[in-house]
C-alpha cells in the first residue's frame, strides 16, 4: 500500500564501470546517464533508493533472484529478457561495435578475426553478437565479468578485438587513446529500467513518468548532453 511503498529504499543494481552510463568520479561517487537519470527521476518521484554496483551479469541475476529491486545498467530490452522482466520506456539507442588496440592495423574487419581471441562481457548483447558470428568467422570468445577487465585484455594484447555497446566504446575511444572502433554499429535494442516481472510495478510507473517528464523540461537532454559531444 502507500505507507509500505512511501518508506520502501528500492535497491537499484547497476554495473561496475560502464561509462557514460555509470561509472565512478575521481572522489568514487558513481555518475554518469543512468545514474544522473535515476536521481533526477527519484527526486521528482519521491522515492528513495540505493545502488548496488554488482556488475552486469551479477546485476540482472540478482533481480531475477528478487535480490535487488531494479536495474539501470545500459541494460538492452530484448525479448528473452522480456520473459523475466519488465521494462521501462526505452531511454537510450544503442548498437554494438567492435574495438581494437590503437595501434593495431591488421584487424579491418570481422574476417581478420580467423584464428584469434575476442573479448566479450558475460551476459551481455555484444557477447551474444560475438558468439552469433564466431564461428562463421573462425575465432574464440573470451569473456569477463566486466568492462574494464575486457579491455585490458585486448590492450594486453592477448584478444585482438573486443564487442561492446557503441556509445560506451565511442566514449572509450574518445576518452582514452588506447582503444579504437572498426568497422560499423550492428543493430542493437534500445536501453530501459527493469524490475521483475510483475514486480515493483509502482516503481515502473514512477520511472516512466519521471522520464517522461525530464524529456518534457530538457532535463533528459541536458544529462546526455553532460556526457555526450552533440554529435552523439
Ligand atoms: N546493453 C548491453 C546489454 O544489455 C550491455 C550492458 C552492460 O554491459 N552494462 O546486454
Amino acid at each position: 500500500g502507500a505507507e509500505a511503498s512511501q518508506g520502501k529504499v528500492y535497491q537499484i543494481g547497476t554495473d561496475i564501470t560502464f561509462a557514460p552510463f555509470e561509472f565512478q568520479d575521481t572522489s568514487g561517487k558513481y555518475v554518469g546517464i543512468d545514474m544522473d537519470l535515476l536521481d533526477a527521476i527519484a527526486k521528482e518521484q519521491n522515492f528513495q533508493y540505493v545502488v548496488k554496483p554488482l556488475g552486469f551479469n551479477a546485476a540482472v541475476q540478482a533481480l531475477e533472484s528478487k535480490q535487488v529491486d531494479g536495474v539501470i545498467a545500459g541494460m538492452s530490452i530484448t525479448d528473452e529478457r522480456k520473459q523475466k522482466f519488465d521494462f521501462s520506456d526505452p531511454y537510450f539507442d544503442s548498437g554494438v561495435i567492435m574495438a581494437v588496440r590503437s595501434d593495431n592495423t591488421d584487424i579491418t574487419g570481422y574476417e581478420d578475426l580467423k584464428g584469434k581471441k575476442v573479448a566479450v562481457k558475460t551476459g551481455t548483447e555484444g557477447y551474444t553478437f560475438a558468439q552469433s558470428i564466431a564461428s562463421k568467422y573462425g575465432f574464440t570468445v573470451v569473456p569477463f565479468d566486466d568492462s574494464s577487465l575486457m579491455y585490458e585484455d585486448v590492450k594486453s594484447g592477448n584478444s585482438v578485438a573486443c564487442f561492446e555497446d557503441y556509445p560506451v566504446l565511442a566514449y572509450v575511444a574518445k576518452t582514452k587513446d588506447d582503444l579504437k572502433l572498426v568497422g560499423d554499429k550492428e543493430k542493437g535494442a534500445s536501453y530501459g529500467f527493469a524490475v521483475g516481472k510483475g514486480q515493483n510495478q509502482e516503481l515502473l510507473e514512477k520511472f516512466n513518468a519521471g522520464l517522461k517528464d525530464l524529456k518534457a523540461s530538457g532535463e533528459y537532454d541536458r544529462i546526455k548532453s553532460k556526457y555526450l559531444a552533440e554529435n552523439n
